[in-house]
């Protein structure tokens, strides 16, 4: 270590939005000597998935609450804009830091970026430490008996739980030793938010961004729809999940956080009986950042190659406006896709069937539609939407297999059966206005399974 004790030290945020249980800003309070927080928007470096529309919104009120939660308690939040390998060392010029600290992520291009800061900034003689904290288990950590990466959920989240209950949380500082001055960019200026047109009304009534909302949404689900989830969950109109995917994405809350609150032993008996399925959908987003470190362009390449000849159709430009915006005349498809522009959420019994319908019933390339929810969902995940979307095509890691076609109108039959999700976002559902389907639910289901055959022979070999 060669930084003094004094100098300043750098801790740049990136997905972990948040005070609390957030190790490299204890870690850098620890070391002694003001601290600055940075976080740079970076639309620069190489490979790095420019954020979706809906993403930019939700981290626009997500940094304003971040700088809010920081100077409350002394310190200051720096915004920058750039690429990372010029404007970090650039602030570590101005400041004369001596250390830089950042909790890890796992995507490829950033992997890359970080591995070439840690070495440069240590070569100029800087402290660099990274830590553990948006992930339970880091992907190199767990593997099959034979070594290799875990392609199927259940013995991949076996071997997680068998290393044992994750680490407790850490608590918040109580001040933050800040530097005055430091220039920085202001929120405003970066444009993150819709202005014409303002879309995100919607969002705004739907959503808490920020670590306060984030725990408030936790806090709810424990009290009241954690005794209901493993049935509740599959009900798109009786809200029974969590909701805490952005919170989630952008690091306003912990997995930690998340475990540890299970663990208490103040619930329910109900609720008590609902943790062991609930922490297991933690773990699925567990097992597809797993997936992506290991296969870091998982949402351009098919996971298993053999869907590479798959004889995808082209859409039309209206049918696919007909998906996007809800108008196919498949209801429980319309809500969703209806769901999704108005709040900038869906439904994850309704993602796979929207998902299946896209992909099967109009034979549209999956990466079509991970690209449009990539665009509007607030949680777009780097790791979970192309994982869940290649799960719903088949092309995935332990994916559902190609020839089981949900049907969207016995999908609707079994999990709103009395129609309360449908008609909250299609008014029009009961009356003359609302079309008819834009496709043949029986006829195209069989074209698909012919195209899927095709691929499984080998046809095009
Ligand atoms: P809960 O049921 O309360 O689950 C708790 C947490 O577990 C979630 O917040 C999430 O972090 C995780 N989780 C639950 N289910 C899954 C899953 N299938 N895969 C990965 N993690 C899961 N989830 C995202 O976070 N971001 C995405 O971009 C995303 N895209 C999806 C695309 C498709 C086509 C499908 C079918 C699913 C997608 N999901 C995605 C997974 C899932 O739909 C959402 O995580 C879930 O609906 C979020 O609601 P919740 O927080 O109330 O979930």
């Amino acid at each position: 270590m060669t930084g003094t004790s004094e100098s300043p030290t750098i801790v740049w945020l990136r997905d972990d939005l948040r005070v609390a249980d957030n190790p490299a800003l204890l870690a850098a309070i620890d070391r002694g000597g003001p601290v600055v927080l940075l976080y740079l928007l970076d639309e620069a470096s190489p490979g790095i998935r420019p954020l979706g529309a809906a993403s930019r919104w939700w981290l626009h009120h997500s940094l304003a609450a971040l700088g809010t939660d920081i100077a409350e308690r002394g310190g200051a939040l720096v915004l920058r804009r750039g690429g990372a390998e010029t404007e970090l060392p650039r602030l570590v010029d101005e400041l004369g830091a001596g250390a830089v600290l950042w909790n890890r992520r796992y995507g490829g291009p950033q992997r890359r970026v970080d591995a070439a800061l840690k070495s440069a900034l240590r070569e100029a003689g800087l402290e660099v430490r990274s830590f553990q904290s948006n992930l339970l288990v880091e992907p190199w950590t767990v593997t099959t008996g034979e070594g290799n990466p875990f392609r199927v959920f259940t013995p991949f989240w076996r071997a997680c739980l068998a290393k044992g209950a994750p680490r407790e949380p850490l608590e918040a500082p109580a001040s933050i030793p800040g530097l005055a001055g430091v220039p920085g960019d202001e929120l405003e200026h970066w444009a993150l938010l819709p202005t014409s047109p303002d879309w995100a009304g919607g969002l705004r009534e739907a959503w808490t961004p920020g670590e306060a909302g984030a725990h408030d949404r936790l806090e709810a689900f424990v009290t009241d729809g954690l005794e209901n989830y493993a049935k509740g969950r599959d009900e798109p109109g009786t809200d029974s999940t969590s909701r805490l995917s952005p919170y989630l994405r952008f690091g306003e809350i912990s997995p930690f956080q998340i475990w540890q609150r299970t663990q208490r032993g103040d619930l329910s008996p109900a609720a008590e009986g609902n943790v062991v399925k609930f922490l297991s959908e933690v773990g699925w987003r567990e097992f597809n950042w797993n997936i992506l470190f290991h296969f870091p362009d998982l949402h351009e390449r098919n996971f298993r190659s053999e869907f590479d000849a798959f004889p995808w159709e082209t859409p039309t430009p209206p049918v696919l406006e007909a998906w996007r915006h809800g108008r196919t005349g498949v209801p429980l498809v319309d809500a969703g896709m209806r769901e999704l522009w108005q709040t900038g959420y869906m439904h994850n019994r309704v993602r796979m069937v929207v998902a299946s319908f896209l992909v099967k019933n109009l034979l549209v390339d999956w990466r079509v539609g991970e690209k449009w929810f990539w665009d509007t969902l607030v949680d777009a995940d780097e790791a979970s939407n192309p994982g869940n979307w290649q799960w719903v095509a088949g092309s995935g890691a332990d994916a559902a297999p190609y020839f089981r076609v949900f049907n969207p109108v016995l999908q609707a039959d079994k999990f709103d059966s009395r129609g309360d999700y449908q008609r909250r976002y299609l008014p029009e559902l009961d009356t003359d206005a609302y079309p008819d389907p834009i496709v043949d639910l029986k006829a195209s289901r069989a074209e698909a399974l012919r195209a899927y055959e095709y691929v499984r022979r080998g046809d095009h070999r």
